[in-house]
């Protein structure tokens, strides 16, 4: 275990014990005192392939021995055409040209600013606002945290953030008439999750919603943004969440999985009718990252689709995801358990008062000592805080890599279950 100050990293939580992980196979990592976790969320929902997977490793050395990187301002690469080729394969729908990124903030701030770029070269310069839900996230830099309903995150920036058009997650009605009042001549875009994701405990929309937004959008000509980075990459039994429901986007963005922690990874998918407007406009998308279009990042984010269609791993996030749903309904018969929600191998597990059944209170800091329940029972799992009203909401989310077999989910049912009790006993104690 090390922990602030000791060392000289800048750690995320400078009160945490982090224990100091040496190596990791399939779901399972390894601590340099011999401590085995199974990692029940592959890491941010990132390793959907588990831990130490030798062909990824080989395809990016081989890669990084070629050529590691060029900048792509000026030169192109196998990597990066290999990549986009393989990965517009997947997609449904138009979304055919991709634009590589490193991380799920980058890739929805160039999203959005696409979506402005867009509007202005088609000579309609006032239509520059975003619709974006509550519950909701996108990402972490200025314009992806304004999109985002997390109020935590945003408080300390006020004054630095952009104003968006606010609606209740997977509302129709809502959506409809926030349009209205808007005015959809000045609206650019509607990015939202397919599926929710940790801000929501994976709530999953009801059947219609996302015709009827796809419906909303091309009558108003506002883009659709596809927000794939958590759902996407076959976390929901599908490689597009949005694909059950027969809905294309106009943009797409994806990443955590996509490259499956091996690299950092993101891409935007646009399709050719918007990209030509840009070719036949100004020239050029106006953003640029140093390290967009990585060479090694691409042949990464192609050996992990390739390892996805080899162990056929998209259906097996479907398959196990109906047993982990299945297992994890005997958590249900917890009073402190309010609901478990989620599609495929993404599952969210809300808390609330045993006798009030409302959310608990912040104070208690639930959700956060049972991911450390959790640890200490070597199993890691992913918190979250504010689902029901940007504040209160304790959940955490269950979101093992696709290679998970059956017995490593009696595993976490039973590690999850101990660290429920352990901190229920603690919250007690406390209050
Ligand atoms: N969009 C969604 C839906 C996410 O869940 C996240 C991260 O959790 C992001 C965007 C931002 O991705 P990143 O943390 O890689 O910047």
């Amino acid at each position: 275990m090390t922990h602030y100050p000791e060392g000289n990293v800048f750690f995320r939580k400078l009160g945490w014990e982090y224990p100091r992980i040496v190596s990791g196979k399939g779901c399972w990592l390894r601590d340099d005192a011999g401590g085995e976790y199974l990692d029940a969320c592959g890491g941010a929902f990132v390793s959907n392939l588990g831990h130490g997977v030798e062909e990824i490793a080989d395809a990016m050395a081989t890669q990084a021995k070629k050529v590691a990187y060029v900048s792509g301002m000026t030169l192109t690469h196998d990597a990066v055409e290999t990549f986009a080729n393989e990965l517009t394969a997947l997609a449904r729908g138009d979304v055919k040209k991709v634009y590589p990124l490193t991380s799920g903030s980058d890739a929805v701030e160039a999203a959005l600013k696409l979506a402005r770029q867009y509007w202005n070269e088609m000579g309609k310069p006032a239509k520059r606002r975003i619709i974006a839900l509550a519950p909701s996230y996108h990402g972490n830099t200025i314009l992806a945290l304004s999109a985002s309903a997390r109020e935590h995150y945003k408080t300390p920036y006020s004054g630095w953030l952009v104003d968006m058009i606010r609606v209740p997650a997977y509302d129709g009605d809502a959506l409809e008439r926030a349009i209205a009042d808007a005015d959809a001549g000045t609206i650019a875009a509607f990015i939202a999750e397919p599926v929710g994701g940790s801000s929501s405990g994976a709530l999953v929309p009801p059947a219609g919603y996302w015709r009827r937004a796809r419906e909303l959008c091309t009558k108003n000509d506002i883009l659709l943004i596809a927000d794939e980075i958590l759902v996407g990459a076959g976390r929901t039994g599908t490689w597009s969440a949005l694909e059950p429901e027969h809905v294309v986007p106009d943009l797409q963005v994806l990443g955590k999985g996509i490259a499956a922690g091996f690299a950092p990874l993101s891409v935007v998918m646009a399709p050719q009718r918007i990209v030509d407007v840009f070719a036949n406009g100004s020239g050029a998308f106006n953003h640029a990252q140093t390290f967009s279009h990585h060479a090694v990042s691409c042949a990464a984010g192609t050996a992990t689709l390739r390892y996805l269609a080899k162990h056929k791993l998209v259906e097996r996030s479907a398959q196990m995801g109906r047993v982990l749903h299945d297992k994890l309904g005997a958590l249900k018969q917890l009073p402190i358990v309010g609901a478990i929600r989620g599609r495929g191998l993404l599952a969210g597990i809300e808390f609330v008062d045993e006798s009030t059944r409302a959310p608990l209170q912040r104070s208690l800091h639930f959700a956060e000592s049972l991911t450390r329940a959790a640890l200490d029972a070597g199993l890691v799992v992913w918190p979250n805080v504010g689902h029901a009203d940007g504040t209160l909401g304790d959940l955490v989310m269950v979101a093992p890599p696709f290679v998970v077999s059956e017995s490593e989910i009696d595993e976490i049912v039973s590690r999850l279950s101990g660290a429920i009790a352990k901190t229920i006993s603690q919250v007690t104690v406390k209050s």
